[in-house]
C-alpha cells in the first residue's frame, strides 16, 4: 500500500467517524493534520484539526475541526463510505431500464465496480460492454439528477458499444424525429434525453421514453 492510499484510508475512517458521531481517534486525527501542514503550514482547518486533536476532552471541537478539514481538503468519500450514493446509482438504472424496454432492447444491464478501477462504477451490458470514458465518480452521485444523468450517460455508452454502433452506426436511444442519438441532460431540474436536431429539443424524460416513438431504421 502506498503512502497516498494509507492517507486516503485515514481520511475515509476519519470521514466515517464524524458521520457517525463516533468517537474520533485523536492520534490518528493528529497524525493526519500533520502531514497535511508538512505541504501546508498555513493551512488553518489542518492546524485547529492539530490543535483540537491534542485539546482535552473536546469531543465537540474536534468533531467539527475534522468536519471543516475534510471539507476545506476537497475529500470525497468513496462507495463505501457513502453507500447511499450507490443506491441512488441503482435507481437511476431502474430509470434507464424503462428507456430500454420502451426502445425495444431486451438485454440486462447492471452496474459493477471493476478490478481495474473499484473506486468508479460502470454499466455493464448485457455483453460486457461498459462504455469508453472513465465511469461513474461516486461525487456524481451526491443528488438524484446528477446520478440520474451519469448512469443514463453511462448505460448509453455500454448499450451502443453493444450494438455495435461503430460498424452499424447504431446509436441509442435514437431521436425519433431526427434518427440521431440523444445524450442526457439536467434541464430545469430533470433528467431528459436531449437531441441535437434542428434547434436541439427534449425527446423524453429519462425514464419516461414513450414506447410509440421508438424510431425504426
Ligand atoms: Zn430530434
Amino acid at each position: 500500500m502506498d503512502d497516498r492510499s494509507e492517507l486516503e484510508r485515514r481520511l475515509d475512517t476519519l470521514y466515517v467517524a464524524v458521520r457517525d458521531g463516533a468517537t474520533i481517534d485523536r492520534q490518528a486525527a493528529f497524525d493526519i493534520a500533520m502531514n497535511y501542514l508538512e505541504y501546508s503550514p498555513l493551512h488553518a482547518e489542518a492546524r485547529e484539526l492539530a490543535e483540537a486533536s491534542v485539546a482535552d476532552d473536546d469531543e465537540a471541537r474536534l468533531a467539527s475541526a475534522a468536519a471543516a478539514f475534510l471539507d476545506a481538503r476537497g475529500y470525497e468519500p468513496g462507495f463505501e463510505q457513502a453507500p447511499e450514493r450507490f443506491a441512488r446509482l441503482l435507481r437511476a438504472l431502474d430509470a434507464v431500464r424503462a428507456d430500454m424496454r420502451a426502445t425495444g432492447l431486451t438485454g440486462e444491464v447492471r452496474l459493477i465496480r471493476p478490478d481495474w478501477n473499484p473506486r468508479n462504477a460502470y454499466v455493464e451490458t448485457w455483453a460486457g460492454d461498459t462504455g469508453w470514458t472513465g465511469g461513474i465518480f461516486p461525487s456524481d452521485a451526491t443528488d438524484d439528477l446528477s446520478a440520474l444523468v451519469a448512469v443514463a450517460e453511462q448505460a448509453r455508452q455500454a448499450i451502443m458499444e453493444s450494438l455495435e454502433y461503430q460498424s452499424t452506426g447504431t446509436v441509442w436511444p435514437a431521436c425519433p424525429a431526427h434518427g440521431l442519438g440523444t445524450s442526457p441532460e439536467a434541464r430545469h431540474g430533470t433528467g431528459v434525453w436531449w437531441c441535437n436536431g434542428d434547434d436541439g429539443h427534449v425527446c423524453a424524460e429519462i425514464g419516461h421514453w414513450p414506447a410509440y416513438q421508438q424510431y425504426r431504421l
